[in-house]
C-alpha cells in the first residue's frame, strides 16, 4: 500500500508538470505537421527535398504521439467516462493494431460475447491497449504471436489473498500476451514508474506503462504482469463490472477525442 501511495504521488507530480508543457507543445506540433505537409505536397518532383519534408512531418507526428501520452497523465485532458463494451472497442482497433505490429507478428483476439460492461473513457482504454500492444511488438523483434483476450471473471477471496488488496467481485479481464523476450525481475520491479525504460535512446519514453497504470487505477481496476526472461509476457487488467446502466451503452467512437482546454 505504501508503494501504491508513492506511485500515485509520483504520477500526480509528473502529471502536473507534463500536462502544462504537453498542452502548449501539442499546438506547436500541429503547426509543424501542417506546414511540413503543405511543403511536402508543394515539392512534387523534387524528390530529395520532398524526403526532408516528409522526415519533418514524421518526426513531428512521433512527437505528437509522445505529448499525447504525457497528456494522458494530466488534468487538462477531458475525460468522458461512459459505459463501454470492450468487445466493440477491441474490434474497432484491430485493423489499426495489425498495421502497427507489422506482418511478422500474428495478432489473435479471443473476446467473449456477452462481456459485462465497464465504465471508462474510451480514448483512455484505447491508449491502454495501444501501449500494451506496442510493448508486445517491441518484445518480439523476430516476430511472434500477440494475443488480446477479454472475458468475464469473478475475483473471489482466494484470488484476493494470493495477490494484493482487491475488492472481490465481478470484473472484465483484458489480457495482452506476447511470446517475446520477457522481463527480468529487476525490470518488473520498476515497470510502472514514469520514465523507466530499457529501450534504446529515442525508442522508449518510459511513460507507456505508467500511463496504463494511471488509467487502470483511475477506472477502479487492477493490473498484474506475468513475465519470465525468454518466456514472454502477459499483462492482465481487471476492470470492474458496471451493473444497471446497460441501456447507456453508446456505439464506440471512431475518431480520437480532441484535446480541449
Ligand atoms: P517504454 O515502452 O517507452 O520503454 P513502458 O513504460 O511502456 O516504456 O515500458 C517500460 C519497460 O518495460 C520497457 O522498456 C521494457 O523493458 C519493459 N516491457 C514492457 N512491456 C514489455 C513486454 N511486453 N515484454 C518485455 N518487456 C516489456
Amino acid at each position: 500500500l505504501e508503494e501504491q501511495l508513492r506511485q500515485a504521488q509520483k504520477m500526480e507530480a509528473v502529471g502536473r508538470l507534463a500536462g502544462g508543457i504537453a498542452h502548449d507543445f501539442n499546438n506547436l506540433l500541429t503547426a509543424i505537421t501542417g506546414y511540413a505537409d503543405t511543403l511536402e505536397s508543394n515539392l512534387k518532383g523534387e524528390d530529395a527535398l520532398r524526403k526532408n519534408a516528409e522526415e519533418i512531418r514524421r518526426a513531428a507526428e512521433r512527437a505528437a504521439a509522445l505529448t499525447s501520452q504525457l497528456l494522458a497523465f494530466s488534468r487538462k485532458q477531458v475525460l468522458r467516462p461512459r459505459v463501454l463494451d470492450l468487445r466493440d472497442v477491441v474490434a474497432r482497433m484491430e485493423e489499426m493494431l495489425r498495421r502497427l505490429i507489422g506482418e511478422n507478428i500474428a495478432l489473435c483476439t479471443a473476446v467473449d460475447e456477452g462481456l459485462w460492461r465497464v465504465k471508462a473513457d474510451q480514448g483512455q482504454i484505447e491508449q491502454v491497449i495501444m501501449n500494451l500492444v506496442v510493448n508486445a511488438r517491441d518484445a518480439m523483434p523476430q516476430g511472434g504471436r500477440l494475443l488480446i483476450e477479454a472475458r468475464n471473471v469473478e475475483l473471489d477471496g482466494s484470488y484476493v489473498s494470493r495477490h494484493m488488496a482487491v475488492n472481490p467481485g465481478s470484473y472484465v479481464l483484458l489480457a495482452v500476451s506476447d511470446d517475446g523476450m520477457g522481463m527480468s525481475s529487476e525490470t518488473i520491479s520498476h515497470l510502472f514508474e514514469p520514465f523507466y525504460t530499457t529501450k534504446e535512446q529515442g525508442k522508449g519514453t518510459g511513460l507507456g506503462l505508467a500511463t496504463v497504470y494511471g488509467i487502470v487505477t483511475q477506472s477502479g481496476g487492477h493490473i498484474w504482469v506475468y513475465s519470465e526472461p525468454g518466456e514472454g509476457t502477459t499483462f492482465k487488467i481487471y476492470l470492474p463490472r458496471v451493473e444497471g446502466e446497460v441501456e447507456e451503452v453508446l456505439p464506440a467512437r471512431q475518431e480520437a477525442i480532441p484535446v480541449e482546454g
